[in-house]
């Protein structure tokens, strides 16, 4: 087990496959489509004569693929969460970044532990049962023990709308015994993103504070999953590098991981630079990924591990957040706020936000969309809570087992939000959804359906399998 790493990511090796592949011929792509619906997933050469695909029509047989692994493998259910930020304190210089350190137009706040508690009941009284605990890099005097306490926070809060039932936290590298602590708090997934895998990029971006650290930052999922947090979440932030590069990046890290735990990530987060306060890289993104490049790009990602889930947040608008949903992204936070106590108090955006969002509208309204979309929104926090992780759960998901609970519990947590939250509105297209949903399916996937429906129906709150 290689855990401090002779360095996983090549760079040279990613430019030479590139080089070698960028003008593959037609018969190679559609080669590579072909496997990639066998649901096995893609080595990294076959990556690389993906992301040099610019004819069109190549390009749609790309999103067709990607369209038939997302519903085979995801059928139509959306995970839904929302970020809950509670700090805005940085000692990093992330020259993208409203938080970083020296940046002097926004307002630094860390929210106490009565304060988080009112966010939570806020989130709870939407609907939400999971969220993704946010923070910069520096933490009130108790130093990390204000991260756990602030998760021990959210786990406390039952209100009579309900409880946050999984905690993800997005938060800086740790030393090994200090992620054994995060476990103990019983978060689901630990989520960092690597956000260039491009050495010299890296050290362009990230020029103060313990980030400036590569390489602790890139095995950081390494001490995690060596901690027993086997639920990882990487991504890259797109913009700050070519785009083909990174992807390639990305696979070489998932095989360090696989290689060494047996397991890759759980889910690959695809944000792109927003604009920030404070920061010119965030509005004139370096290596700028356009609309087309972000579609290629998920549905690339979704052929590449297609049991892996991808995560699209609000930073993206409405409409590109449609777009990708048919190409394979199967997470999306909603009525989200990056700023910390921003769901408790409206403030102007500007004044304490990590980044200005694309989505500005509420739960109820991105879970109305979603389901006149024909997408049914899941608030399933099952495999977590019956230790369905790491790799127990790759090896339920690769056979398509998982789908006889994914299906059947997306449906009841949906039920379940639309009795005790949603619009009128909302509530019509969604019971009728349902109906549909379960109208279409067969075998125990219906016969558990249908059960935990209407135990919902009956009254009954939190009802999984
Ligand atoms: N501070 C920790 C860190 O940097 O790992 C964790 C939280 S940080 C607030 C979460 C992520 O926000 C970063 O990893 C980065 O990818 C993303 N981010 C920062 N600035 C951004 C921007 N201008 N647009 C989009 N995403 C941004
Ligand atoms: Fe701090 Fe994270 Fe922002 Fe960097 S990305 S300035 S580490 S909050």
């Amino acid at each position: 087990m290689s855990l401090y790493i002779e360095n996983f990511i090549h760079e040279a090796r990613i430019s030479e496959i590139l080089e070698k592949n960028k003008r593959a011929e037609t018969s190679r792509i559609r080669e590579v489509l072909a496997k990639a619906r066998e649901m096995k997933g893609l080595e990294t050469e076959e990556v690389a004569v993906l992301t040099g695909i610019s004819d069109p029509v190549l390009l749609q047989e790309l999103f067709d693929t990607a369209n038939y692994l997302k519903e085979t493998i995801y059928g139509r259910r959306l995970v839904i969460f929302a970020p809950l930020y509670i700090s805005n304190l940085c000692a990093n210089e992330c020259l993208y970044c409203a938080f970083r350190a020296t940046n002097k137009g926004i307002v630094r706040k860390s929210l106490t532990q009565e304060e988080i508690t009112h966010e939570v009941e806020n989130l709870v009284s939407q609907g939400h049962k999971r969220i993704l605990l946010v923070a910069g890099e520096s933490y009130p005097k108790e130093g990390l023990e204000y991260v756990l306490k602030a998760i021990r926070t959210v786990y406390s809060v039952k209100t009579e709308h309900g409880e946050i039932r999984r905690v993800n936290v997005n938060l800086a590298p740790l030393e090994t015994d200090d992620f054994r602590k995060l476990k103990a708090e019983g978060i689901g997934t630990y989520q960092i993103f690597q956000e260039t895998y491009h050495r010299a990029t890296y050290g362009n971006m990230h020029v103060g504070g313990k980030k400036k650290n590569y390489d602790y930052r890139v095995t950081a999922p390494h001490r995690a999953m060596e901690a027993g947090i086997d639920d990882i979440g990487i991504g890259v932030l797109f913009g700050l590098f070519d785009y083909r590069f990174e992807l390639l990046a990305l696979m070489q890290h998932i095989r360090a991981l696989e290689a060494d735990y047996g397991v890759g990530p759980h889910t690959i987060s695809v944000p792109r630079l927003e604009p920030a306060t404070g920061s010119d890289i965030a509005s004139h993104p370096p290596h700028a990924v356009s609309d087309i490049d972000f579609r290629k790009l998920v549905a690339i990602l979704r052929l590449a591990v297609p049991y892996t889930g991808i995560i699209m947040s609000t930073r993206e608008t409405a409409q590109m957040r449609r777009d990708t949903f048919a190409l394979g992204v199967s997470q999306i936070s909603a009525g989200s706020r990056t700023n910390p106590g921003g769901y408790t108090h409206e403030t102007e955006e500007d004044e304490a936000s990590q980044f200005s969002l694309g989505d500005h509208r509420s739960l109820d309204e991105v879970i109305r969309d979603v389901a006149s979309m024909g997408y049914i929104p899941s608030f399933c926090t099952a495999c977590y809570r019956l230790g369905r992780t790491g790799r127990d759960f790759m090896d339920l998901a690769k056979p398509g087992d998982i789908k006889l609970h994914c299906d059947p519990n997306a449906l009841s947590t949906f039920r379940e939000y639309l009795r005790n939250f949603a619009s009128p509105e909302t509530r019509a297209i969604g019971n009728q959804l349902i109906a549909d949903a379960i109208a279409g399916m067969t075998g125990i996937a219906r016969q558990r359906a249908e059960k935990l429906v209407s135990r919902v129906d009956e009254g009954r709150d939190d009802v999984y399998c």
